[in-house]
């Protein structure tokens, strides 16, 4: 499964919002996973189509998608030097997917601030810097190694050093790879997994008081903001401690909690969401009165591996899918409705899944 790593500063409010995200993973009904690593979150994705879809088929039970989050603590500056437990920090980036890169917004004398004083322009600079260094580093290492055949005189060599001169300028400007895009060395910048290069969201941890007003407003708010806009990432505002004390009442007591603080849902809804998104993750439904489930394919999937994700036997005996968008099956009001509308539709291999169908399986074993 595709992972998002949740990362900042200490003291940002990381642990905070990763304990808000596990326990609404341990809250969920017929949760089917349970917790593999302390730092490891299954969270599911809030879906109300999953919800109609149950209804609509009267199904038993109802399992959402899920995406998880890793809690990767350890950054301080130096960390692409090695200090601390920078090393370790860097190689648990490395093996997810996405970053969440939490940055606080908050104001409260109790609780320090590694730098002194919050000021959220610098903390982001600072997280990324280190991520850049170490990405740097890569780069020359694997420039040095190139270099040499390059010399010698062999063409492929030669080319990809100059990919990798060109990046390492890019990055010496304190530029992500993930904005570097030259089509000629698409597949060398995959090849090195590098840090900057995956998808980022920006979590804007404010403080309660922060929220009852408008927070888009504050100025520790609009400095994250303009930060994200740079690189054209997302923002996602919310509590961290707001978001830990609603999951931690009992569900009934929930909608009170934040109407009490205006709020429409849950933050943590929102994360997850922009999670989803960040990470390429679409979702297609099954139906039936066993279960409505939500099941998670990489955007451009195509019909028989989707099937596979349920099961080998629909990858390997596929024949077709039977397959009917969420809206006009819900337009129909069944499915019974809607075949006799036309609009499900028979699909072959080739078909590429889009997130919302409903899809049923022919296989053969
Ligand atoms: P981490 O080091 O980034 O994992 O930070 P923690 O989650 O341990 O939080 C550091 C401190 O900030 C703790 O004392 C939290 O209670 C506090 N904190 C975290 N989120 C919030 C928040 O949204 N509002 C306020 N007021 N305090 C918070």
């Amino acid at each position: 499964a595709v992972s998002a790593g949740i990362v900042g500063l200490p003291n940002v409010g990381k642990s905070t919002l990763f304990n808000a995200l596990t326990q609404a993973g341990a809250a969920a009904e017929n949760f089917p996973f349970c917790t593999i690593d302390p730092n490891v979150g299954v969270v599911p994705v809030p879906d109300p189509r999953l919800d109609v879809l149950a209804e609509m088929f009267r199904s038993r039970e109802k399992i959402p998608a899920t995406v998880r989050f890793v809690d990767i603590a350890g950054l301080v500056a130096g960390a692409s030097k090695g200090e601390g437990l920078g090393n370790r920090f860097l190689a648990h980036i490395r093996e997810v997917e996405a970053i969440v890169h939490v940055v606080r917004a908050f104001e409260d004398p109790g609780v320090v601030h590694v730098a002194g004083r919050v000021d959220p322009a610098r903390d982001i600079e600072i997280v990324n810097t280190e991520l850049l260094l170490a990405d740097l580093e890569t780069v020359e290492r694997r420039l040095e190694r190139v270099g040499k055949r390059a010399r010698v005189g062999e063409e492929a060599a030669h080319k990809e050093a100059a990919c990798l001169e060109e990046l390492a300028a890019h990055l010496g400007e304190g530029r992500p790879a993930r904005m570097w895009k030259p089509e000629e060395c698409a597949d060398l910048l995959a090849e090195l997994h590098l840090l900057t290069a995956k998808p980022v969201l920006y979590v804007a941890n404010v403080s309660e008081a922060m929220l009852a007003e408008n927070p888009e407003d504050h100025p520790l708010v609009r400095a994250v903001r303009a930060r994200a806009d740079e690189e054209g990432a997302e923002v996602v505002v919310l509590s961290a401690a707001l978001e830990a004390e609603l999951q931690s009442l009992p569900p009934e007591e929930r909608r009170e909690f934040l109407q009490a603080y205006g709020l429409p849902a849950p933050g943590l809804d929102r994360l997850i969401a922009a999670a989803y998104r960040l990470l390429r993750q679409i979702t297609f439904f099954t139906a039936g009165e066993k279960e409505a489930r939500a099941w998670t394919i990489r955007e451009g999937t195509k019909a028989p591996q989707a099937g596979g994700v349920i099961h080998s036997d629909f990858e390997r005996g596929f024949i077709r899918a039977e397959v009917v968008a969420y809206a006009d099956l819900v337009r129909a009001g069944s499915m019974e409705e809607a075949r006799r509308k036309g609009l499900v539709r028979l699909e072959g291999r080739d078909y590429v899944v889009q997130d919302g169908d409903v899809i049923l399986f022919r296989f053969h074993v």
